[in-house]
């Protein structure tokens, strides 16, 4: 831990941010760590937006999951060299976010295949340049690139499911409908038990609701935990196991649940913004900033009655 950490650590907790306290004291921020033999962890350091990446070794090649942002590609290819000799044949994008797509060009650039599910590249159309453009005015990674664009994946998965399996590792890119984002993508390892789960399951207050189907995500949850997961490798925050995917369904089912009373109840949203409160059982997801946003976005999708990623920014 760096002396930094240890002093943001202490001023929380003397702020008795409670939530923040307990997920950031079992962070490990850009270390990689073995889960099972061949797969690898990496803990995305919060503080530069980092996602988190699983690094996954095949016979002849290495599977990463999701780009990162610029900084992020460069800190996990280099982690990557020191772990094995054998290239990156692919990168799979979790979902369209910056922070999970914007290092592609880094990596094909060496030699893979970046990939997703469909509504991923579509989402980049819909969504893209402005999100990169005002990315490149505060991040100095994704500006020194100098393009116009992010690089969109090079390869769509047209199903719901796409399995490769060279014989010494199955692993399952899988589809369970909109939860954070449309095209959300998981990748499950059946013999070992992991499931890397991009932002669909984070661990800690890290949920970003803006492009969601909050109503459904539960749903997609549920069916990704019928894999009955050993290890719950998250898009942030540390990972766990079945834990995570019951505590992220529970928060966000909580959420929806006093939103919808709110609503019900004739509440404007600053009045449910002053006064919701959840159960303590899901405070590890709680934030004060970012719940008032997820209390915006969840009043929205149910005033509007359709998703919040189909609401105008
Ligand atoms: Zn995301």
């Amino acid at each position: 831990m760096k002396p930094r950490r240890a002093w943001l650590l202490l001023g929380f907790a003397a702020l008795g941010a409670l939530a923040l306290f307990v997920s950031r004291s079992d962070a490990n921020p850009e270390t990689i760590r073995r889960v099972v033999p061949g797969v690898w962890f990496r803990e995305g350091d919060l503080d530069q937006g980092h996602c988190n990446n699983v690094i996954i070794e095949m016979k002849d090649y290495l599977i990463v999951v999701d780009a990162n942002y610029p900084s992020g590609a460069r800190a996990t290819m280099a982690d990557v060299k020191r772990l094995s000799n054998k290239p990156v044949k692919y990168v799979f994008d979790t979902h369209h976010h910056g922070d999970h797509v914007y290092g592609n060009v880094l990596w094909t650039q060496e030699g893979a295949t970046t990939l997703a599910f469909q509504a991923v590249g579509q989402e980049m159309k819909r969504l893209e340049p402005a999100r990169w453009l005002a990315a490149a005015k505060t991040r100095p990674d994704v500006a020194e690139l100098h393009r116009d664009a992010p690089e969109p994946p090079k390869q769509d998965i047209a199903q719901e499911e796409m399995v490769l399996n060279d014989g010494a590792r199955k692993v399952e890119f899988r589809h369970f409908g909109w939860a954070h984002t449309r095209g959300d993508g998981f990748v499950y390892l059946p013999k070992e038990g992991v499931l890397c789960t991009g932002d669909a399951v984070v661990n800690g207050p890290h949920n970003n609701l803006a492009d969601a189907n909050i109503a459904n995500w539960p749903t997609v949850l549920r069916a990704a935990d019928k894999l009955k997961p050993k290890y719950v490798l998250p898009g942030h925050g540390a990972r766990g196991g079945r834990e995570l995917i019951a505590g992220q369904d529970q928060f966000l089912s909580e959420l929806y649940k006093a939103v919808k009373a709110g609503v019900d109840a004739g509440k404007s949203v600053e009045e449910l913004q002053a006064s919701i409160s959840l159960p303590p059982a899901v405070s590890p997801w709680v934030g004060d900033a970012s719940l008032k946003r997820q209390v915006k976005d969840t009043y929205d999708e149910i005033k509007q009655g359709k998703p919040r990623g189909d609401i105008p920014q």
